[in-house]
């Protein structure tokens, strides 16, 4: 019989073809009776014994291995000993050219397409993937960004905290939760620490605690983003005061703009929303003061610089009503509370806060598209070990970037981390699934 398995050490003997599967027996090619691994003498042939293994199918069909093995046993120690084949996995019940082929395709196809072609349990390959992230886990090191964008991502059902790289629009780690007992270990562990130089994120507190011992020479900026959200949301609650107090000719014109009204620039209105706008300012004047703040709350954002930012925050502030309008006091408090770390804004590299948007939305994307099913551990893995993803982005391709970005010296062996919009393409092409 032809040896298709090229195995070394056994030889099929038949082989079997059923509807699901193929079955090839194979028996070891006895050599020299070898000798007792406790007492040193010759052993005897003591039978056969059979068991069986999963192997890498044959024309698309799942291939079980039988391998039938003479046992030894030995006179003096009454010991049995069945010889190791090296090419298989016992713990597994697989061979270890199988199971090296899940390995290189578990975090790109779903395990349960995985299963059926190679007639294995899904639980077997859930088992050989987490192998496989424990040793990536381990072993896979992405430099250190220079610029840090960490946010919050829903993600298998949590909220789960992203740390990216902002310069060159990477993933660079996933943690469970943005939490002391997550982020600390994060920071105290993480190679190059002395190399961030801006952490972008959003409001939350306790985050500048978290870092700060541990980032030498980084500064904090709280994305823009984050601070014009809420000057948003502030609108849309007046919005909605005034919503069920429309009368009903009002309504029909008005109803269907004024939500756009209250989150679009006003270049962007179309004809419709700027005629409702008009409407508004003539019937509802507290809404169109609203409106107002709004719009020059995020002018702020346009000025070039630092001192004229923070002079226009202080106008604005001036010609805030002092009865009413909750949100947007609530909005200048928190101005207040973080006014070093939003105004930061104007000194750091100003690609900062674009990049940080753009790889919050990305990451969102790639989490509404990925797979359901799967535990927080799989899915990480699936974002942070994405093959095609990494490719992009590591070494020469990084010559035009962000000055303070270190690409001099980098080789085509620094890794970045998957490239995030490389994430979102094959998570729209059900890659990550
Ligand atoms: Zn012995």
């Amino acid at each position: 019989m032809l040896d298709l398995l090229n195995l070394p050490g056994i030889k099929p003997v038949d082989l079997r073809s059923d509807r699901d599967s193929v079955t090839i027996v194979a028996e070891t090619v006895d050599g020299d009776l070898p000798s007792c691994p406790d007492c040193g003498r010759p052993l005897y042939r003591h039978g056969k014994r059979s068991n069986v293994f999963a192997d890498t199918p044959i024309e698309m069909q799942p291939v079980r291995l039988e391998v039938v093995r003479t046992r030894y046993r030995c006179e003096t120690c009454r010991k049995t000993i069945v010889p190791e084949l090296a090419f298989l996995d016992e713990r597994r019940r697989a061979t270890k050219r199988l199971v090296n082929a899940i390995r290189k395709r578990c975090l790109s196809t779903t395990f349960h397409a995985l299963a059926q072609e190679i007639g294995l349990a899904v639980n077997t390959i859930k088992n050989i993937s987490l192998d496989l992230i424990a040793e990536l886990d381990k072993t896979v090191r992405y430099e250190t960004p220079t610029i840090m964008g960490i946010d919050e991502v829903s993600l298998a059902g949590g909220y789960r905290c992203i740390i990216t790289n902002l310069a060159t629009h990477n993933v660079f780690q996933v943690l469970e939760y943005r939490t002391q007992p997550h982020l600390k270990p994060f920071f105290e562990n993480l190679p190059d620490r002395d190399k961030v130089e801006w952490v972008c994120t959003d409001m939350w507190r306790p985050f500048k605690a978290s870092f700060g011992p541990y980032l030498p020479n980084a500064k904090l900026v709280v994305d823009k983003f984050h601070v014009d959200k809420m000057a948003t949301e502030a609108l849309d609650s007046e919005r909605k005061k005034y919503q069920a107090e429309l009368s009903n000719d009002e309504r029909v014109k008005v109803k269907k703009s004024i939500r756009w009204i209250t989150s679009k620039r006003p270049g962007r209105l179309s004809a419709a929303e700027k005629e409702a706008l008009i409407v508004v300012r003539a019937n509802m004047p507290t809404l169109a003061e609203a409106y107002d703040l709004k719009e020059s709350f995020y002018r702020i954002y346009d000025l070039p610089d630092k001192e004229a930012a923070i002079r226009a925050f202080f106008d604005w502030r001036q010609q805030l009503p002092k009865k009413g309008y909750e949100l947007f006091h609530r909005l200048a408090k928190t101005v207040d509370n973080h006014f070093d770390d939003i105004f930061a804004y104007w000194d750091c590299p100003h690609r900062i806060t674009n990049a940080y948007t753009e790889a919050k939305n990305g990451v969102a994307k790639v989490s509404n598209r990925m797979g359901r099913g799967y535990s927080y551990d799989i899915i990480r893995a699936k974002i942070l070990y994405a093959d095609e993803a990494r490719k992009i982005g590591s070494g020469v391709l990084l010559k035009s970037l962000v000055k303070g970005v270190p690409t001099k010296g980098a080789s085509p062996s620094i890794e970045y981390g998957p490239h995030i919009p490389t994430l979102v393409s094959m998570a729209e092409e059900g890659k990550l699934d």
